[in-house]
């Protein structure tokens, strides 16, 4: 391990690169953007952003990221994968073809419907805080299976929407889109990194709603 081994990267192809790598600086860890392979060196974990999955994919193999991240997981690696980031860390993407295949989920993509079908949503994960955590959908997909070795966070109605492995992350919604941060200390916990401040910090009053708050909010 080299003297960045406590940092964390963000995918920066394309998507909500900017809002992660916010509440990264937020908790106090050290973040960056990964743009190309030679970038994830040091890293202790990466967050793949939501954005569009077909089209990250494609950047990701033009890139040779695909096989550059492959790599870096088996070297130790964590991953954080929110909605289309999850799309493309499913091993099965139902009636497409997976993308990095990391994690034995099954997901299905535009699940709830169109761009208008987004919203809020105030969920309870024990593993990952104490109190209700808000969380944003944004044309999501839902999980749909998941494998003897994966560990389901959050259960909602018909559908998965959080889980992990020991590498692994996923998330179909966006925790970056919310004031909260619990999610992003959970990932950095995960990766062995430190975040600074408390649990009880972890609602930032210096958050301003941005435009995504427009939708509606589901009970
Ligand atoms: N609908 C997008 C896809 O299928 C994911 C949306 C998102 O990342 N918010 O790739």
């Amino acid at each position: 391990m080299n003297a960045e081994a406590g940092a964390l990267g963000v995918l920066d192809l394309q998507g909500g690169v900017q809002e992660h790598l916010d509440h990264l600086q937020r908790i106090g860890v050290p973040a960056r953007t990964v743009k190309r392979a030679a970038e994830l060196d040091g890293l202790a974990g990466l967050i793949i952003p939501g954005g569009e999955s077909t089209c990250l994919s494609r950047l990701l193999r033009i890139f040779e990221l695909d096989q550059a991240i492959r790599r870096a997981v088996d070297g130790g690696l964590k991953l954080w994968g929110t909605c289309a980031g999850a799309i493309l860390l499913a091993a099965e993407n139902r009636g497409e073809a997976p993308a990095l295949g990391l994690i034995d989920i099954a997901i299905s993509r535009n699940a709830f419907g169109s761009q208008l079908d987004s919203f809020n949503r105030q969920v309870r994960v024990p593993m990952v805080a104490e109190e209700p955590i808000p969380v944003t959908f944004i044309r999501a997909p839902k999980i749909v299976r998941a494998g003897a070795g994966v560990r389901v966070l959050l259960e909602l109605d018909d559908y998965i929407a959080a889980a992990e492995d020991d590498r692994i992350l996923v998330t179909v919604f966006h925790p970056e889109l919310t004031p909260s941060l619990a999610f992003h200390r959970y990932f950095a916990r995960k990766c062995g990194v430190r975040s600074d401040g408390t649990e009880a910090a972890s609602r930032d009053p210096g958050w301003t709603p941005q435009s995504w708050m427009r939708f509606s909010h589901h009970a």
